[in-house]
């Protein structure tokens, strides 16, 4: 089993679609094994995002995942990882697959409805991030 981190970004809580994303997330068969709705700090986001530090879009993207609660969680399947980022569909909405979650709730490139990790060690500092041990 692996683990990875999944954010319900604050596009998404505002427009009410937490259950709809939930309820995704089931049906896809993983197991929710944390879960915690936080309104994140700009600090908090900016650690949480500092691997885009120096990316254009970093002080955006910080403000936005800072505008209004998220709901934080920690999945659990084979092949979790890759499988969370296939269900959330391409950055931007406009390229992602019909079906998946960006295509279906995703606003624009920057407010694209949910985050994942993107690899094994992503996953690690991730949810250690959001969830001490
Ligand atoms: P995430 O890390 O949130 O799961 P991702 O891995 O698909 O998304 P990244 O390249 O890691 O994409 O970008 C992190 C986030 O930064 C994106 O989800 C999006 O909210 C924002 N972002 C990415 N590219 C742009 C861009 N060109 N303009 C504005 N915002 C962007
Ligand atoms: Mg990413």
């Amino acid at each position: 089993m692996e683990r990875t981190l999944a954010i319900i970004k604050p596009d998404a809580v505002k427009k009410r679609i937490i259950g709809k994303i939930v309820g995704r997330i089931e049906e896809e068969g993983f197991g929710i094994v944390r879960m915690k709705l936080v309104h994140l700090t700009a600090d908090e986001a900016r650690g949480f995002y500092i691997v885009h530090k120096d990316k254009p879009f970093y002080g955006s993207l910080c403000e936005f995942m800072s505008s209004g609660p998220v709901v934080i969680m920690v999945l659990e399947a084979e092949e979790a990882i890759k499988r969370w980022r296939e269900t959330m569909g391409a950055t931007d909405p406009a390229k992602a697959n019909p079906g998946t979650l960006r295509r279906a709730y995703g606003f624009s490139i920057e407010r694209n409805a949910v985050h994942g990790s993107d690899a094994r060690e992503t996953a690690e500092f991730e949810i250690n991030y959001f969830f001490k041990k």
